[in-house]
């Protein structure tokens, strides 16, 4: 009689640490799932962030931004007004100005 109880009571104990392992099987398969979210969450932001530093210009500004003011200027210039800083936004009247030529040359070297 006292066999079977400890059989019976060895038998729940065995159950409680199925149970038990079971739980823990659970909870690391969903603290996996968490990690595994996180981690991608943390790539998309570390890539937002990249992209953000990129667009924003830091001390030396992109070549392609440079050579895009140049080409506005450029453009301004060929519709006929001065770029230099001495006549700055002036109409050239039909005429080349070398303030603006030098100008426009240096920011293109
Ligand atoms: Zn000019």
């Amino acid at each position: 009689m006292e066999f079977e109880q400890q059989l019976e009571m060895m038998h729940e104990q065995f159950r409680e640490l199925i149970g038990f392992v079971a739980k823990m099987t659970e909870e690391n398969h969903s603290l996996q799932l968490e990690n595994q979210h996180l981690r991608t969450r943390l790539e998309e932001l570390s890539e937002k962030v990249q992209v953000i530093e990129e667009q924003v210009p830091l001390e030396k500004p992109r070549k392609m931004d440079i050579g895009e003011g140049v080409d506005n200027l450029a453009r301004i210039y060929n519709e006929g007004y001065h770029v230099c800083n001495v006549h700055y936004g002036s109409s050239r009247k039909g005429e080349d100005c070398l303030f603006c030529l030098s100008f426009l040359s240096k920011q293109n070297s």
